[in-house]
């Protein structure tokens, strides 16, 4: 069967409806960047009809494309003929059109991965370039609201459900980073380990409830006394651990001394009671005699053992 030149311009009539109402954006362009073709999805989502668009250059419609990172991407489809792509990872969009999709509420605009591709004239020459936009809002979110939570995770993974220190598994981990670290730089560090003093008097006298609230409130206290650079975990049940970025030996005693102070003029009102405590603590610098971050922790802990031993609510330094 042979196709009559009537067919041959049928055709290309439904090519062109096709290309009209297709559910992706189609922009040809010349070498100027003058736009020849802006099909149905690029008017239904910038409002700017054919009209307007033809014989316009992409940058003069939307000053606020990337006109360098754009050119240079176009450039190489003109010179070396092959496809050059960009998806939604790395740049979120390349035109700003509002998202309609009533999935979430997270994409206010619509995230896209755009082709441009080269267009051969009858001189077999790529004198024109096809810039081809999809929409991958669905995608882009599913995706975004997967690393929310496995980021959530990761955070629920490294922390303390009581009091929202990190718990002994990640703090060891951060404890064994920072001993790498003095090995490579020779920063002072300190480790600061201690203990509620006659806990299991709080527990029986006031109930377990009222002993959960003086570990939370005593979480509380290290958050206030430490910097954003130090790293405070619970290492067991009323048992807490503290790596002070960046402090020496007297760096150590003062902040023991600030946190012990802290924690005995602190008052725990539980069911209209008052409960005080106190803490014992142990403090063990980090020197180059300590071959382990192991070793580093028993030090800290036998500093702990001895202000135990020395009458409790005070704080001892660790001596080999
Ligand atoms: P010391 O001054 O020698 O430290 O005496 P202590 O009574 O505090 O003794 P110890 O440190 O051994 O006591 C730990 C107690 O803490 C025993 C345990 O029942 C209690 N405990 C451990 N975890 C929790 C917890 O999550 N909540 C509560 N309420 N109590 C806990
Ligand atoms: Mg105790
Ligand atoms: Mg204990």
């Amino acid at each position: 069967m042979t196709l009559s030149n009537n067919d041959y311009l049928h055709e290309f009539h439904w090519l062109l409806d096709v290309l009209q109402s297709i559910g992706v954006g189609l922009v040809v362009m010349d070498k100027d960047y003058k736009i020849t073709l802006w099909n149905g999805f690029m008017q239904n989502h910038s409002a700017l009809m054919p009209a307007e668009a033809m014989g316009q250059t992409l940058f003069s419609l939307f000053p606020e494309l990337p006109e360098k990172w754009f050119k240079r991407k176009a450039q190489s489809v003109f010179m070396l003929r092959n496809s050059a792509f960009t998806t939604w990872e790395q740049r979120p969009y390349l035109f700003k059109f509002k998202n309609y999709r009533p999935i979430t509420g997270r994409a206010a605009f619509m995230y896209q991965n755009c082709t441009i591709m080269p267009l051969v004239g009858l001189s077999h020459e790529v004198d024109h370039i096809c810039l081809i936009v999809y929409d991958v809002t669905d995608t882009a979110v599913n995706k975004l609201n997967l690393q929310d939570v496995n980021s959530q995770l990761e955070h629920l993974s490294q922390t303390d459900r009581l009091t929202g220190l990190y718990n002994r598994g990640w703090w060891e981990e951060c404890l064994n980073k920072e001993y790498k670290r003095f090995n490579r730089n020779k920063a002072p560090c300190g480790l600061v380990m201690f203990d509620i003093d006659h806990f299991k008097k709080v527990n029986d006298t006031h109930g377990h409830q009222a002993g959960d609230e003086v570990i939370r409130q005593t979480a509380d206290a290290v958050r206030k006394a430490i910097r954003d650079v130090d790293i405070a975990g619970r290492y067991g049940g009323e048992e807490f651990t503290i790596i002070l970025y960046d402090a020496d030996q007297n760096g150590c005693k003062a902040f023991a001394e600030r946190l012990r102070k802290m924690i005995e003029s602190l008052t725990v009102i539980y069911d209209g009671v008052n409960i005080k405590f106190t803490v014992s603590l142990g403090l063990a610098p980090l020197t180059k005699k300590i071959e382990s971050p192991t070793q580093w922790l028993e030090a800290a802990d036998k500093a702990l053992y001895e202000a135990k031993n020395d009458g409790r609510n005070c704080w001892k330094v660790f001596k080999p």
